[in-house]
């Protein structure tokens, strides 16, 4: 894919969100890498979505520094490293989303982790989507968007979960990121979550105690849509990163 198609669809799927209405103002970025080529391309910090151009988008290398050649009139968003961490670890995500849509961020508020309540989240992630730790006050203070990064990928390895299976994970006290194997993906993931979030407050409303569906149908949900024995993948609901291998 040329530099300038990328660019393009790194636009439309930060207008996207725009669109969908999981974020206000400029509360939220898409980027897209290409391993090949080694770069990242990622929504400008400040820039109101509509004013969002292939000629200002950001264009960086894998260290996050502005790859010569490109105009790069502004700065990239101030959340650049906690994509870059989210690229360097999770080999197959191609695309990384974060929002402050209202109900996946009053769950990162919450520090509540996000239980599969229904075959609507099964669709399109394998179990609990998590709440990440908390960082220290070191990693607070230095590198704060490195380590918010990192804290989603150590949560991931130390609890064995999948990024492809669970390509989602709240940011705690913050808010949602999402990614998937391209910037419409991944975005579709953050609009979905969003949905699904909104679902879950709901139920912890009215029921506290509430727990998630069991295993098999979860596993029946998302596996018949996603890896190697899938066998339901016409149709757009719950499109994922893996469904074809
Ligand atoms: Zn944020």
């Amino acid at each position: 894919m040329m530099i300038q198609e990328l660019k393009e669809i790194v636009v439309e799927a930060n207008k996207e969100l725009l669109k969908r209405k999981v974020v206000i103002y400029s509360w939220g970025n898409v980027s897209a890498i290409d391993r090949n080529k080694g770069i990242i391309v990622i929504k400008p910090v400040g820039l109101p979505y509509d004013e969002l151009t292939t000629e200002n988008i950001s264009v960086v290398d894998l260290e996050g520094k502005p790859v010569r050649g490109e105009k790069n009139p502004l700065k990239p968003s101030v959340d650049l490293d906690i994509h870059r961490a989210l690229y360097e670890n999770f080999q197959e995500c191609q695309a990384v989303v974060h929002t402050h849509s209202t109900y996946a961020t009053v769950m990162a508020q919450l520090h509540h982790e996000i239980p599969c309540f229904g075959t609507t989240h099964a669709d399109y992630f394998a179990g609990t989507i998590p709440c990440v730790d908390l960082l220290t006050d070191d990693e607070v203070i230095n590198d704060y968007e490195w380590n918010t990064g990192m804290a989603i990928v150590k949560y991931f390895r130390t609890h064995n979960i999948n990024p492809e299976e669970i390509p989602a994970a709240l940011s705690i006290n913050h808010g949602p990121f999402t990614w998937g194997e391209d910037a419409w993906d991944a975005v579709h993931k953050a609009v979905v979550l969003e949905e699904i979030c909104k679902m879950a407050v709901h139920m912890l409303e009215i029921n506290p105690d509430c727990t998630a569906i069991p295993k098999v149908i979860s596993d029946k949900h998302f596996f018949r849509k996603h890896g190697v024995n899938a066998y339901f993948m016409n149709d757009d609901h719950g499109h994922g990163m893996i469904h074809n291998k």
